[in-house]
């Protein structure tokens, strides 16, 4: 039973609640809602187009694959146009009734090595500067994480910093090796952005090995990882190899979706509509024109719970638990969301075998639902 946004019964018999609106739910799973902690659009509209739309319309698109909570997530930029985007996030925040919950902003970039740039625009990458990074910081309340790469001059501090400011500090885009992964994990990098994507493996210097951001992550046992489970991204060998060593626990499926989510295949851009880079859209994943590499997922969050289950072969509860309580306890908001208990808000979503959400509640508020169509 739901009051006032919040579940204030859980129960397997039948309870009293006069005057209620009943759900009847018969014949499908009812799941606590998908926690989306690296996203940047859908919908045909990127975080970055800096307007209240673009956030409104990623919020409602994605809400209706079951995503009822989001971490928007912004590109390296310019800072005039980062800036901008922190200004919009509170703006849309406030008009956003029939979307999922905007609950914090993720920053990718722009501290990352540049031999792992990605898509990220390398005319902005470069080492973290206290001086930009302390502004960036005041700017805006609602910052939860920044992804950086440990190993560059400043990280270790950087990441000390994000932490005492109650920012999860995320190693992202690395050519780290082990003993600066251990370094960084001591100074509060407790996540692997996009894991396996733009970090090192087993590299050789000089004839001799070194473990990379991948192994240590493994090797470090309360290290989480994020997993683009679009099945392209990452294979069906890695799915299963990442949930037998880290467990559903230290998993947090993410989408990292860019604006094609839920478009039609065909060109598309990566970014802000102005800045952005053009991309191409084929075989369900964006890539750079030339396919050389990928430029973003084009997933929704039901496609990483059905790929989780049907290509890693999970227990669904355990594709759930990577979709809604892990990546809760990791961005700390495990005291609202991530479980259905009483107390926790309500934010719901009913799907069937095949993961086809009918139902999506956030915050006690129905903002999905094919009932009736
Ligand atoms: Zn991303």
């Amino acid at each position: 039973m739901i009051d006032n946004g919040r579940i204030i019964n859980v129960s397997k018999t039948d309870i009293d609640a006069r005057g209620a609106q009943v759900i009847d739910a018969r014949g499908k799973y009812v799941s606590p809602g998908f926690i989306d902690i690296h996203i940047h659009g859908g919908g045909g509209h990127d975080f970055m187009d800096n307007t209240t739309e673009a956030f409104l319309g990623i919020a409602e698109l994605h809400a209706r694959h079951g995503t009822t909570a989001m971490f928007p997530t912004t590109l390296t930029c310019e800072k005039a146009d980062l800036l901008e985007t922190l200004r919009i996030y509170e703006e849309a925040d406030k008009l956003n009734i029939s979307g999922a919950q905007l609950m914090g902003i993720h920053l990718e970039g722009p501290f990352f090595a540049m031999n792992q740039r990605g898509a990220q625009d390398p005319r902005f990458i470069r080492d973290p500067d206290p001086e930009e990074y302390h502004d960036i910081l005041s700017r805006s309340k609602f910052i939860k994480r920044w992804s950086a790469a440990p190993e560059l001059k400043g990280a270790i501090d950087f990441g000390r910093y994000m932490v005492q400011n109650g920012v999860l500090p995320a190693i992202a885009h690395t050519d780290a090796i082990y003993e600066e992964v251990i370094g960084a994990f001591n100074a509060g990098y407790t996540l692997a952005t996009h894991f396996y994507s733009a970090m090192s493996g087993v590299t050789r210097r000089n004839a001799f090995r070194y473990a990379g951001v991948v192994e240590s992550a493994y090797l470090i046992d309360d290290m989480d990882v994020e997993v683009i489970a679009d099945g392209v991204h990452l294979p069906a060998p890695l799915l299963k190899l990442i949930y037998k060593i880290k467990g559903s626990a230290h998993i947090a499926l993410i989408t990292d979706a860019m604006r094609a989510a839920g478009m039609p295949p065909g060109e598309s851009i990566l970014g802000g509509l102005k800045n952005g880079t053009k991309v191409i859209v084929e075989d369900a994943v964006a890539k750079m024109p030339d396919r050389s590499a990928f430029a973003g997922s084009v997933a929704t969050f039901d496609r990483l719970v059905r790929n989780m289950v049907q290509l890693a072969e999970v227990p669904l509860s355990e594709a759930v638990r990577m979709a809604s309580e892990a990546p809760a306890r990791i961005m700390k908001i495990d005291d609202r969301k991530g479980s259905i208990e009483p107390g926790k808000d309500a934010d719901i979503v009913l799907f069937d075998d095949h993961i086809s959400v009918s139902t999506t509640i956030v915050n006690g508020k129905i903002v999905y639902n094919t009932y009736g169509d």
